[in-house]
């Protein structure tokens, strides 16, 4: 049996599909060449790509209205196509909740006047701001928000609706972090992006979602090959694309609906998520910090109260085959991620273990 890997990203990926990935390595389907060797304009490819794409608007119930675009260079570079696409050079607001949310406010600012309406760094980054206190711009070309912050662990569990509050400006959502692990609500969406890494495939892929009202608003500097209008009129092989990282996604898509889809994948990612969180709360050693409406189903960040055992906890989970928990560099402490395919039972395998070494430690 593998060991249980709670990384960040790239994170863990569903064993069946590394099986069948290396069943396929050197031969796809009798076609006599691997998936890497072949031409994405060739028709082997071409059934890959649409299958993929057929697969994951089924999954997320994209409507048709959105382009569903697979791009490169992940969320931070998505951080500069959103305003070369969608800002007309005017004005942006940013919702920051936490490290990558403040990260896309500035990276906007090269392109666009960058408006944070509310920002969450006085409280640690552990609250979100009611929507009801943004302080919105009048007019801005689209606001941002990361619906789940990786690092610091805080997820919107309802996207907020920008019509509510008296805003048609397009909502840009950064679901880097959760997306497929639960449903979206398009009616609330203009633009959704994420990178691939966590819940969806191998890095190097970068899948956006866009309402297709929103493809002819790019910059003149805009780069063709980061050009919304451009990647959709081309089914996203203006320039070459991630095949490989395609081709496993679709593995994953196909494994999703396996489980049941989405629906069902977010009713265990709540059970997996409450499992841990009602670990932590109960004990004196461990505390997670983040107000209990916004946590974070995927990333649960944790810090023990005794820092200096840090080191001790770290080597007994290796020791129990439970890899990759030491929490980000910027904020310290432990991580985490139980994203899709982190089976319940490498979650009890987690709690059992926090459990001993709190009794060892008590
Ligand atoms: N946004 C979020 C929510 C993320 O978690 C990450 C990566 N951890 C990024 C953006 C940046 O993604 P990338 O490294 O693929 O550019």
């Amino acid at each position: 049996m593998r060991p249980y890997n709670f990384s960040a990203g790239p994170a863990v990926m569903p064993d069946d599909v590394l099986h069948q990935a290396a069943a396929e390595m050197l031969d796809w389907h009798g076609s006599g060449m691997g998936v890497m060797e072949m031409s994405h304009r060739g028709k082997e490819f071409g059934q890959i790509y649409a299958e993929a794409e057929a697969d994951l608007r089924e999954l997320l119930a994209v409507p048709a209205n959105f382009k569903l675009l697979f791009m490169q260079g992940g969320g931070l570079a998505e951080n500069a196509i959103v305003p070369l696409n969608l800002s007309r050079g005017q004005t942006a607001d940013f919702v920051v909740t936490g490290s990558w949310s403040q990260k896309s406010a500035q990276e906007a600012a090269k392109y666009c006047t960058s408006h944070v309406a509310a920002n969450t760094k006085a409280n640690g980054y552990t609250t979100l701001a009611n929507p009801a206190s943004w302080q919105l711009s009048t007019q801005p070309a689209y606001v941002h928000i990361c619906s789940n912050e990786t690092i610091n662990g805080v997820e919107y569990h309802e996207l907020p609706d920008l019509k509510a509050l008296g805003c048609d400006a397009p909502l840009v959502i950064d679901f880097s972090s959760h997306v497929a692990s639960r449903p979206v609500d398009w009616t609330r969406v203009g633009l959704a992006f994420g990178g691939a890494q966590k819940n969806l495939g191998p890095a190097g892929l970068t899948l956006v979602a866009v309402r297709e009202d929103l493809l002819d608003r790019a910059l003149p500097i805009c780069p063709s090959a980061l050009n919304y209008r451009t990647v959709a009129d081309n089914q996203s092989m203006y320039n070459t694309p991630a095949t490989y990282s395609i081709y496993i996604a679709g593995l994953v898509f196909k494994w999703l609906k396996a489980q049941g889809g989405i629906a069902a994948m977010e009713a265990r990612n709540m059970a997996k998520a409450k499992l841990l969180y009602e670990t932590l709360d109960g004990s004196s050693l461990y505390i997670n910090r983040v107000a209990q409406d916004c946590r974070s189903r995927m990333n649960v960040p944790f810090y023990l109260r005794d820092e200096s055992l840090n080191e001790a906890f770290l080597a007994g989970a290796r020791e129990r085959h439970l890899l990759q928990l030491k929490g980000h560099k910027s904020v310290g402490g432990m991580r985490a991620s139980i994203y899709n395919a982190m089976p319940l039972e490498g979650v009890q395998a987690l709690v059992n273990y926090l459990r001993e070494f709190e009794s060892q430690h008590a």
